[in-house]
């Protein structure tokens, strides 16, 4: 059972009474931690392979994928999203190989339930489909591979829609568990649940707000109807049950934005290899993705910084160069911060035009 963005200072007698006696009567693994960058999806795969990203192949929550002439973003919370990377990795998605997938090779068969995304659902047994034929099966409120919501809903009623804390909609795939797979005859020798709270509830509403706590003490209580329901069937002593989360929570206000600056650092890679990104700068145009230089323009560009370089203003030399029918890119006409743009540019650094730029006087 993964419980979603749980603190391991969270587990206490008083908030967690059913997890904290289970640890008080089995191991607790002092120094389990999330991998970097410490986020859901690529943990989840860390989860479910024993891998690292570099090993598992989901290096983030998003990451991009070479899609024509371009990348496209993907996002690991979909699963169809997922489902792209079979075309790049001989019908895989993870580069690894899951618990799921060695349980079910040794004949047994395992059932993934989740309240989270669905794509955190399915990097626990992407594989799902090669095993259905021997009863392995995705049980997620958005996603059902080898399971169908209407077979679940003729023995629970309606599948409740997800809230914040998701305390409804977590009791519905808890009672999934303890009524239709540990109560089965044929009950799967591994079922994994990845249940969404306290992550969402504290996303929304901050770690230490009441519905966190809330949801923290949901996620409890399903977890004490998982062991009474194990208790019950007489299936306690002969099984493992762990409990583990994907990552903690930081009370830091202040964030960096690990995705923004990747793309950041890749478009200058881009551009210092003089490959493509969105349009070429006035002075260049692509030919074969390749940034070339277009000498006219350069040479208004070496108009553009000497003569601010001598104390014009932007808008002065805006009006200029309108003045002369100079268009500026497509066509158009400067204005002062298109002039600035262009100033500030440091990709003129590297080119300076064939022939010394016409430098007719601009009025300061
Ligand atoms: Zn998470």
């Amino acid at each position: 059972m993964v419980w979603d963005g749980l603190r391991p200072d969270m587990v206490s007698e008083d908030l967690t009474p059913r997890l904290h006696a289970l640890a008080g009567a089995g191991t607790w693994f002092e120094r389990s931690h999330a991998v970097v960058p410490p986020v859901t999806r690529c943990n989840s795969a860390a989860l479910s392979t024993g891998c690292l990203p570099e090993h598992h192949g989901i290096p983030g929550n998003h990451f991009v994928l070479p899609r024509d002439e371009g990348v496209h973003l993907l996002n690991a919370a979909d699963a169809d999203d997922l489902e792209q990377l079979r075309s790049f990795r001989n019908g895989r998605v993870l580069l690894r190989r899951t618990l799921a997938e060695l349980v079910s090779e040794a004949g047994g068969h395992t059932a993934i339930v989740g309240t989270g995304s669905p794509g955190a659902a399915l990097l626990q047994h992407p594989q799902v489909r090669d095993a259905a034929s021997s009863g392995d099966a995705i049980y997620n409120h958005s996603l059902w591979l080898g399971s169908s919501r209407e077979d679940v809903e003729a023995e629970l009623g309606p599948m409740p829609e997800g809230s914040v804390p998701n305390t409804e909609q977590n009791v519905y795939f808890t009672k999934l568990i303890t009524d239709l797979l540990i109560a089965s005859d044929k009950a799967p020798a591994l079922i994994t649940f990845w249940h969404t709270d306290p992550d969402r509830t504290k996303h929304r509403q901050g770690v230490g707000h009441p519905d966190a706590i809330r949801a923290l003490r949901d996620a409890d209580r399903n977890l004490g109807s998982i062991l009474d329901a194990l208790d019950a069937t007489g299936r306690a002593d002969s099984t493992n049950v762990i409990v583990t989360s994907d990552h903690g929570f930081a009370t830091v206000a202040e964030r960096v934005d690990i995705n923004e600056l990747l793309t950041r650092e890749i478009i200058a890679k881009k551009r210092a290899k003089g490959e493509r990104v969105g349009h070429a700068p006035f002075g260049f145009t692509y030919q074969n993705k390749q940034l070339v230089p277009v000498q006219n323009e350069l040479k208004i560009v070496k108009l553009i910084r000497d003569h601010r370089n001598q104390g014009y203003s932007y808008h002065k030399i805006a009006r200029y160069l309108n003045d002369r029918k100079i268009s500026s890119k497509r066509g158009g006409i400067w204005y002062a911060e298109t002039v600035k743009t262009v100033y500030q540019n440091t990709i003129y650094d590297r080119y300076k035009p064939n022939e010394p730029a016409p430098m007719p006087e601009v009025k300061k």
